[in-house]
């Protein structure tokens, strides 16, 4: 629990994620622990011919190490990747060539790509560098016998620890990564999501907004053939009196109220949406008129027959509502101009009425 948490500590700069520093943090205490165990296989002489050498490698792995806890990622991962290409070409003659130090390298190159921000040319050129690098270990250091003599079994004991080193340091930069950059982009789809959700709907009500209910009728008048269409416009009769007697927020509460009565009674039927204020267009596609003025009847008695409870008052509503059908004139905005007129008259001659 204790070294969870040291590893997974916030890092002090504000505006930079934890991942590349608890990264480091991993890498380096792997990196102690093989060379714990190098030093316990190739046997106490090693550690007294090179202590100074020993020493000075421990301690700067210990300085890095802390200086994740203060540094920003960048200037972190360079000082990594410093300290391992000096660690790997100092422990060589410690433990000879076959005690595989040079194979820290490939943390490097996987590091390079993954921490460091950058061109494409500029990474590449890193690990080109690295390359270099590498090939140069391989002429000044390759097939390098250790200093002190070290056992066979020893020796393969200080491979198996190194390699097993890189691979478990590999394996936790990949992981760390591909994990975060999936939790990411799925991340980012949700949110992705939520804009498209919340660019179509209206906020208040959860009814699709006017701009969504436009681009369903250009779907419906684009579909080769969906039978009839038919539209409901409805609107709260006197709605402003609600707002004047119980508040604002009263009205918001009998807005949303409605849109659920909506929901309720022909939520399956018709596209519901919030056209604007409190008055709402209902599509309702593969219905022809008459059928449309029977599920706009059912709805009517509904909110008529249902008050509202906001707090301790109760609110009764009514609605008027003006119907008509499409007649694949090819404009649809002429169909929603003969529901609107319909709906006056449906004022006009006395409200809580549907006009078809
Ligand atoms: P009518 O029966 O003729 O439709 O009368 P009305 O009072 O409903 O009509 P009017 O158009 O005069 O008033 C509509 C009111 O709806 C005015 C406006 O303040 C209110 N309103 C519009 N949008 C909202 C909203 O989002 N919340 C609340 N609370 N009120 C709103
Ligand atoms: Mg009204
Ligand atoms: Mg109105």
């Amino acid at each position: 629990m204790g070294l969870l948490n040291l590893i997974n500590k916030d890092v002090s700069s504000e505006n930079e994620t934890r991942r590349g520093m608890v990264t480091l943090r991993i890498l380096y205490l792997i990196q102690a622990f093989a060379f714990i165990l190098d030093v316990i296989f190739a046997g106490s002489d090693v550690l007294v011919f090179f202590k100074y050498r020993m020493a000075a490698s421990f301690i700067f792995l210990l300085l890095f190490f802390l200086l994740t806890y203060h540094m920003k990622s960048e200037p972190a991962v360079v000082c990594y990747i410093f300290f391992t290409f000096i660690w790997s070409m100092e422990m060589v003659p410690c433990f000879g060539w076959s005690g595989g130090m040079q194979n820290y390298f490939f943390i490097i190159l996987l590091l390079s790509f993954f921490t460091i921000h950058g061109s494409k040319g500029f990474k590449f050129t890193i690990a080109g560098l690295v390359l270099v690098a590498r090939v140069m270990m391989i002429f000044c250091f390759g097939g390098m016998l250790p200093v002190i003599e070290i056992s066979d079994l020893g020796n393969r004991f200080i491979q198996t620890s190194n390699i097993s080193a890189v691979f478990v340091s590999i394996i936790a930069v990949s992981y760390i990564y591909s994990h975060q950059e999936n939790e990411a982009e799925s991340k980012l789809m949700q949110y992705n999501d939520r804009l498209v959700k919340e660019a179509s709907t209206d906020q208040l009500t959860g009814l699709y907004n006017r701009r969504k209910a436009k681009d369903f009728l250009r779907n419906v008048m684009s579909a080769p053939y969906i039978g009839a269409v038919s539209l409901a416009m409805g609107d709260i009769d006197f709605f402003k009196k609600v707002n004047d007697t119980y508040g604002h927020d009263a009205g918001d509460e009998v807005l949303k109220a409605v849109a659920s009565a909506m929901r309720e009674v022909c939520g399956k039927e018709a596209f519901l949406t919030r056209w604007g204020g409190e008055e709402f267009l209902l599509i309702f596609a593969g219905k022809n008129g008459d059928e449309t003025y029977l599920e706009i009847e059912r709805l009517r008695t509904y909110i008529m027959n249902h008050p509202i409870k906001v707090k301790d008052n109760t609110i009764n509503v009514t609605m008027t509502y003006g119907l008509a059908e499409y007649d694949f004139s090819g404009n649809i905005e002429n169909t929603i101009k003969e529901a609107d007129k319909k709906l006056y008259t449906g004022k006009e001659s006395g409200r809580n009425r549907v006009v078809y």
